[in-house]
C-alpha cells in the first residue's frame, strides 16, 4: 500500500460526509484525516472529531464555535469558525485530497482554493461545476489538478472511460430514477408536500438534492456537471429514466459500442472510488443479484412537466453566468418549498424566470459569479413574495 493520503472532508456531517467517514473507517491505514467541517451541526461535528481526531475542524455557523471549542479543549484539534476558514484549511500541506461534500454554492470558494493549492478534488458538490464549470476546469488544468467525480452517474462514466484514453466519446446517457413523482401530471403535482417530495424511491440523501431529484433539477445540474467533467457538448449528453437505479450511466463510443457501469445504489462505492482511484479496494457491500431485478426498464424523461431539465440544457447552451443564476434561484426556491412558502411547481417556474431575468455575463470572472449569484437570489426572493406564496 502507498503512504497515507491526507484527506479533508468539507461537509462531513451530511449524507456524503458521513458515508465517506464509513469508508475511512474501513481503511484506516490508507487515509490520514486532516480536516472535518460542518455548517451548523456542532453536535455531530464534535462526535466525529473525538472519534477520528483530525488535525482541525471548521464550524461555519458562529453559534457553533463556543460549543465545539469547549467540547474539544482537551483534544489536540484546532477549531476554526466561519466560511472563509474553509478556504484556508484546505490549503494545509498535510492535505492531499479534498472531498467537497458540502451542499450548494458555498462549495465554490473552497474548491477554487483547494485547486490553487494543488489538491486532488473528489467532487460531490456538483453546484460548483454548475456555477463556474469553465473557471474550475481551467484552474484544474493550469494547476494540473485531478477532479474525480463522486456523483454516482459521473463516477459511472468515469469508470467506463478507464482504459479508453484516445477513444473519443460519441455520447453519454445519464440515468435518472425519475424521483417520487415519475409519471405524475402537472395537476397532481400542485399539492405535493415537502414530506412527499423528501421520499426518494432509491437513494437516501440530503434534503436539497432529494428535492432536486423530485423536480428533475438534479438531473439538469448533472447534465451541466457532465459537460465540464468530460468536455462534452449539449448534443452529446442524453438523459434516460431508469427507475431501478441499477445502471448508473452509460458511454457510447464512435464504433457504436456502449459501456455501462452497474451495481446496487450505494454512494459509498463512488465515494470510495474517487478516494482510492485508480485502485479498487475490496468491500463487503451487498452484491447485485439479477434474480432480484428480472427487468431493468428505461423511458424518456417528461420534460414538459419537469421543466427544470430544459432550463438546465438552456443554461448550458447559453454558457456564461446563465447556470449560475439558475442554480442560485434553485437554492432559494428549494428552501422556500421546504419551508412551505411556495408550491412544488413554483420551484421550476421561478427558477426559469430568474434565469431569464438575471443579468448575463458572457465571459465571467469569479467576481461576476458572486454578483450574479446574489442578484439571482434577490430576484427569486422577490418572486416568492409576489403572489406565488400559497
Ligand atoms: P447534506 O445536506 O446531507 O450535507 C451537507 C453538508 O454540507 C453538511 O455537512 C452541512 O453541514 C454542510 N453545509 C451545508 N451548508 C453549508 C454552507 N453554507 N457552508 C458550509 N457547509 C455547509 O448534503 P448531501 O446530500 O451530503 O450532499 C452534499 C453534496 O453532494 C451536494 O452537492 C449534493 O448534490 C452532492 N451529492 C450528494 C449525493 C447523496 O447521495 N447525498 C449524491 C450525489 C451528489
Ligand atoms: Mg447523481
Amino acid at each position: 500500500m502507498k503512504s497515507k493520503r491526507g484527506l479533508a472532508i468539507l461537509g462531513s456531517t451530511g449524507s456524503i460526509g458521513t458515508q465517506a467517514l464509513e469508508v475511512l473507517e474501513t481503511y484506516p491505514d490508507y487515509f490520514n484525516l486532516e480536516v472535518l467541517t460542518a455548517n451548523g451541526n456542532a453536535g455531530l461535528l464534535i462526535e466525529q472529531a473525538k472519534k477520528f481526531k483530525p488535525n482541525c475542524v471548521v464550524i461555519v455557523d458562529e453559534k457553533g464555535y463556543q460549543p465545539v471549542k469547549e467540547a474539544l479543549w482537551n483534544e489536540d484539534i484546532k477549531v476554526y469558525c466561519g466560511a472563509d476558514a474553509l478556504s484556508q484549511v484546505v490549503e494545509s500541506s498535510e492535505v492531499d485530497i479534498v472531498l467537497t461534500a458540502l451542499v450548494g454554492y458555498a462549495g465554490l470558494k473552497p474548491t477554487i482554493s483547494a485547486i490553487k493549492a494543488k489538491k486532488t478534488i473528489a467532487l460531490a458538490n456538483k453546484e460548483t461545476l454548475v456555477v463556474a464549470g469553465e473557471l474550475i476546469t481551467r484552474l484544474a488544468l493550469e494547476n494540473e489538478v485531478a477532479v474525480y467525480p463522486v456523483d454516482s452517474e459521473h463516477s459511472a462514466i468515469f469508470q467506463c472511460l478507464t482504459g479508453e484514453s484516445g477513444n473519443p466519446i460519441e455520447k453519454i446517457y445519464l440515468t435518472a430514477s425519475g424521483g417520487p413523482f415519475r409519471g405524475w401530471t402537472m395537476d397532481q403535482l400542485q399539492n405535493v408536500t415537502p414530506a412527499q417530495a423528501l421520499k426518494h424511491p432509491n437513494w437516501s440523501m440530503g434534503a436539497k438534492i432529494t428535492i432536486d431529484s423530485a423536480t428533475l433539477m438534479n438531473k439538469g445540474l448533472e447534465v451541466i456537471e457532465a459537460k465540464w467533467l468530460f468536455d462534452l457538448t449539449a448534443g452529446q449528453i442524453d438523459v434516460i429514466v431508469h427507475p431501478q437505479s441499477i445502471v448508473h450511466s452509460l458511454v457510447q463510443f464512435r464504433d457504436g459500442s456502449m459501456k455501462a457501469q452497474m451495481g446496487l445504489p450505494d454512494m459509498k462505492l463512488p465515494i470510495q472510488y474517487a478516494l482510492t482511484y485508480p485502485e479498487r479496494f475490496p468491500t463487503d457491500f451487498p452484491r447485485f443479484n439479477f434474480m432480484d431485478y428480472p427487468s431493468l426498464t428505461f423511458e424518456k424523461p417528461d420534460r414538459e412537466t419537469f421543466i427544470n431539465l430544459n432550463s438546465a440544457y438552456e443554461a448550458m447552451e447559453k454558457k456564461g453566468t446563465a447556470a449560475c443564476a439558475l442554480n442560485a434561484a434553485n437554492e432559494v426556491t428549494v428552501q422556500a418549498f421546504l419551508e412551505e412558502k411556495i408550491g412544488f411547481t413554483d420551484i421550476a417556474e421561478i427558477n426559469r424566470r430568474v434565469m431569464h431575468d438575471t443579468q448575463f455575463v458572457a465571459s465571467p470572472v469569479y467576481e461576476d459569479f458572486v454578483a450574479v449569484d446574489s442578484e439571482a437570489r434577490r430576484l427569486a426572493r422577490e418572486l416568492l413574495l409576489q403572489g406565488t406564496i400559497r
